[in-house]
This record gives C-alpha cells, sequence and structure tokens, in this order.
C-alpha cells in the first residue's frame, strides 16, 4: 500500500456510507427520441432513443432503484422551458401519481431552468441521466482520485442549480412523503441527493467553488504522485483479470458466474474489503483476482469523462483484460470500437486482452455457426473470441482456460513475514493470490509463510515485511 497523502482535501465520507441502499426507491423513467437525430442505415427513427431508456433502466437498477415505469416520447425539437410539451408533463404527473413513485429521472440532459420547472408541474423531485450516472460512479468509486472526480464533477453539475433550489427540494420532500423514501432531509439512500447533498444547495457559492479549487489542486498532487509509480506499476501488473465493456454486456453475471465455479475461503476475505473483486483459480493451479468495473455508457456527457477514466483505474492495473460483449445486440460492432477507443485512451491497448462474447444462448445454433466460421477466416494470429453465456455458463471453461494461456507467468516465491494488522488489503491479496502455509497472530501483526507470485512481491513491497535471519523451513521454489 502506498502512504496515503495527506493534503487535508480528503472524499467527503457519506459518499462511501450513503451508498447502501436499505429500500429501493421507486423512480419513472422518461425517453426522448429525436425525429432528426443521427441514425445508423436502417435504423427506425427514435430507435437511439428507445435503446437508450433501455440502458437508463439498466442504470437505475445499478443505482439501486426500482423502475416502476417507463415512458417514451418521439419529438420533433425540445421545448426549452420544459423539454417535453405541456401535455406530456401532465401526463408524466399522473403516472407518477398513479404509481407513487417520489423520482422522475428524465434520459435526456435537463437545463436547470428546464429541471426546475419539470418539478414544479409534476411536484416530483426530477433529475436527468448525468446526475444518475454521477450517483452510479460514486458508488463505484474507491480509489482517492476517483472519489475526488466524482465530487468534482458532482459540484461542477450542481453550481448552476444552486438558485432557490434548495427551498424548492424540501418544499417537494414534504409533499411526496408517501412513497417511502420520499421524506425531507436525510437524503441517505436516496438516488440524486448522493454526495454535496442538499444541505450544500444551501450553503453559499463562494464555499463551494473554494472546495472545487482545492479538490482540483489534490487531484493535481494524486496524480502527480501517480506518474512517479507508473513506471514501476507497469512493469509488475498484479494478477488481476479486469472485465470491461458496456453496461448491460454482462460483466456483473459473468463476474459471479466466475467466481462461483470457484470459491476460495480467502476470497470470501477479499470480499470484506472489496466486493467488485473475487479470487479464483485457473486450470493451471494458478490463483487470480477478477474485477468488475463500472460498464462504459453510450453518450457519457463531457463532464463526467474525468471522472468515469478515474472509476476505471483497475483496468490501468490488470494484467489481462476481458473485453465483454453482448453479441446478441445488433449493434455490438458499434460498441466494441467505442469500447476500443476508450482502451486506447487509457492507453492499454498493449495489455494481454480477450474478447468475450457473451449471451450466445439468445443466438440460433445457425448464427453462432455463422460467427464461428467468420472469426476462422480472419486473420491468422488475431486472438479469437470467447464464446460464452454468463446465464447458463456455457464457455466458462474455455474462458478460464483462455485466460491461463494469455495470463503473464509470474513464479513464486517463499517468504516468512511479519505484517502489521493494518495492512489489510496486502494480507488479503497474500491470501487470495498466494497459498499461506502458517499464519499466526501476535497482537498487532500477523506472522506467516506463504509463497506468493514474485510481482506481487515487489508490488506489495513485502521486502520490507521479511523476517531477518530466517528462511523459509523448506526452500522448495515453484
Ligand atoms: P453489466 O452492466 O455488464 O454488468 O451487465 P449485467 O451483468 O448486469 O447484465 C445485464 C443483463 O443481461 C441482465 O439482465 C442479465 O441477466 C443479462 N445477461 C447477462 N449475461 C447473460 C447471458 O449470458 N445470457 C442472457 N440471455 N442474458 C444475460
Ligand atoms: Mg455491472
Amino acid at each position: 500500500m502506498p502512504p496515503k497523502e495527506s493534503d487535508g482535501v480528503e472524499p467527503k465520507p457519506p459518499m462511501k456510507t450513503q451508498h447502501e441502499v436499505s429500500a429501493a426507491e421507486r423512480v419513472l423513467l422518461v425517453g426522448i427520441g429525436w425525429k432528426r437525430a443521427p441514425r445508423f442505415p436502417g435504423m427506425p427513427a427514435g430507435e437511439l432513443g428507445r435503446e437508450s431508456l433501455a440502458e437508463l433502466v439498466e442504470l437505475a437498477e445499478s443505482a439501486g432503484a426500482e423502475v416502476a415505469g417507463t415512458i417514451f416520447q418521439l419529438r420533433d425539437a425540445a421545448d426549452p422551458a420544459t423539454l417535453v410539451g405541456r401535455g406530456k408533463l401532465e401526463e408524466i404527473r399522473a403516472e407518477a401519481n398513479a404509481r407513487q413513485v417520489p423520482l422522475i429521472i428524465f434520459d435526456s440532459e435537463l437545463s436547470p431552468v428546464q429541471q426546475r420547472n419539470i418539478e414544479e408541474v409534476t411536484e416530483r423531485r426530477v433529475i436527468d441521466r448525468t446526475q444518475l450516472i454521477l450517483d452510479i460512479f460514486a458508488r463505484h468509486a474507491r480509489s482517492r482520485e476517483g472519489q475526488l472526480q466524482v465530487e468534482l464533477a458532482q459540484l461542477n453539475y450542481l453550481l448552476p442549480r444552486l438558485t432557490g433550489h434548495g427551498a424548492q427540494m424540501s418544499r417537494l420532500g414534504g409533499k411526496s412523503g408517501g412513497g417511502g423514501a420520499g421524506g425531507a432531509g436525510g437524503g441517505a439512500g436516496r438516488i440524486g441527493v448522493r454526495g454535496p447533498g442538499e444541505k450544500k444547495l444551501e450553503t453559499d457559492r463562494r464555499r463551494i467553488r473554494e472546495r472545487v479549487r482545492r479538490i482540483q489542486e489534490s487531484i493535481e498532487d494524486v496524480r502527480r504522485q501517480r506518474a512517479l509509480r507508473r513506471e514501476a506499476r507497469n512493469a509488475v501488473p498484479l494478477g488481476t483479470v479486469a472485465l470491461v465493456g458496456y453496461t448491460n454486456a454482462g460483466k456483473s453475471t459473468l463476474f459471479n458466474a466466475l467466481s462461483r465455479a470457484e470459491v476460495l475461503v480467502s476470497s470470501r476475505m477479499f470480499a470484506t474489503l472489496d466486493p467488485t473483486v473475487r479470487a479464483l483459480r485457473l486450470p493451471s493451479n494458478r490463483r487470480i483476482l477478477v474485477s468488475d468495473t463500472v460498464g462504459f455508457i453510450r453518450g457519457l456527457p463531457k463532464g463526467l469523462i474525468a471522472a468515469f477514466r478515474a472509476t476505471l483505474e483497475e483496468v490501468q492495473e490488470a494484467a489481462v483484460l476481458l473485453e465483454v460483449s453482448d453479441i446478441s445486440n445488433a449493434y455490438h460492432d458499434e460498441l466494441e470500437q467505442e469500447v476500443e477507443k476508450i482502451l486506447g485512451e487509457l492507453a492499454v491497448t498493449e495489455r494481454p486482452r480477450l474478447r468475450v462474447f457473451n449471451k450466445v444462448d439468445k443466438l440460433s445454433p445457425q448464427m453462432r455457426e455463422g460467427l464461428r466460421a467468420a472469426w476462422s477466416r480472419r486473420a491468422p494470429g488475431e486472438e479469437p473470441p470467447v464464446f460464452v453465456s454468463a446465464l447458463t455458463g456455457e464457455g466458462l471453461d474455455e474462458l478460464l482456460r483462455r485466460v491461463d494461456e494469455v495470463l503473464p507467468v509470474d513464479p513464486l516465491v517463499r517468504l516468512c513475514l511479519h505484517v502489521p494488522l493494518s495492512e489489510g488489503r496486502s494480507l488479503a491479496l497474500i491470501h487470495a493470490l498466494g497459498r499461506v502455509m502458517h499464519s499466526r497472530v501476535n497482537d498487532s501483526h500477523m506472522d506467516l509463510e506463504a509463497e506468493v507470485p514474485e510481482a506481487m512481491a515487489k508490488r506489495l513491497k513485502l521486502e520490507e515485511f521479511k523476517v531477518k535471519g530466517t528462511s523459509p523451513s523448506s526452500s522448495a521454489y515453484l
């Protein structure tokens, strides 16, 4: 673990603790298709809007919401005051009443004025896609930079929305109290009020700008320190396999299916530290960590790109990338190109990668054969994709075999260690990726003898914890 930098700007603790959504918040989703929007050849008008709304459903669910209904409208142009027309707004309000939802999420970006006007008419809390995505990023941000970047994006989003908003929100909070999560105050577990909460809205802009400035400075500091460490990190990536790809490709389902296949004792130990990382064993008996990442999202608003990248830090650390795509999605080629672009921006295209075509259970046997045949005609030397179904488990053994092939060899070294218990992450990693022969807890330390991958020993600087003047009880090396 690198020493914790302290510069006085810590990410706000509520961003970590408010994520446990106790009762799912019921939401109504509103999507809009534009008649003249650019589209792929052959795509019907409004199709992109409909797909985007379907994706919004996934996003809302991954933010812990219960989707009570969706409304879609095809429009010529946006109404500058309320985005949709007056009649549609009345329909939305009626729907929200009938379904008793305290929160409406618009798929399109809302200007501060539109958001306020729609709230007034519908008498509900209203947020847009950006705010929902920020909420999801806040859940996934684990690194310090990730948390700072998300808070920065949240503050920048809120700044133009400050005037009069706080007073209005508390009025709405009182009115929509019947929905369970609609009570005023608190904010814990409510979507779109994470991070800088309603209290912040009432404080003056100057203080928020001051915090924005200080966060920017600390991000710069974190960056500088990271640049210094980057070289060492790239030289010895940990045995981590990161699942990347679009939202809805099936990453989380695959993550669960893979880690169900074999749950190590140490896996549970690790899970207590990090729910999106699990340990598993490859056919060669090597142990790896698999990490589920925040999904890529179509049309990510500009202001969120830095926050998105920062939450993808584990991708930059991964030894192997699994690019998961939903092969049953008619537009998966376009989506894969987008993923490729983002991986290029993250400078990880040289990393060993495997393409994982998921959801083959949704294809007809003929389509499957067609795909396989098409791939066998591709350039020799190009890694063929692995066809899997995370849902039925088909192809998962093959996937693990292929990971074994592309994962760089990392010899094991045997060490006697005296590690402070405060080094929880290092201890968990030793248990997850290494083989522990003996361990004993002495006061504030754990004494252990273990075989660990050499690169990991370097990365975690285990040298510092080596017991001096002793040698491992057996000199067997693997
Ligand atoms: P993520 O956004 O990439 O993490 O995607 P999820 O794992 O949340 O999956 C998105 C949706 O696809 C869920 O409804 C899954 O049940 C479904 N899904 C995932 N894998 C498969 C699969 O192999 N076959 C089918 N038919 N559905 C799948
Ligand atoms: Mg997921």
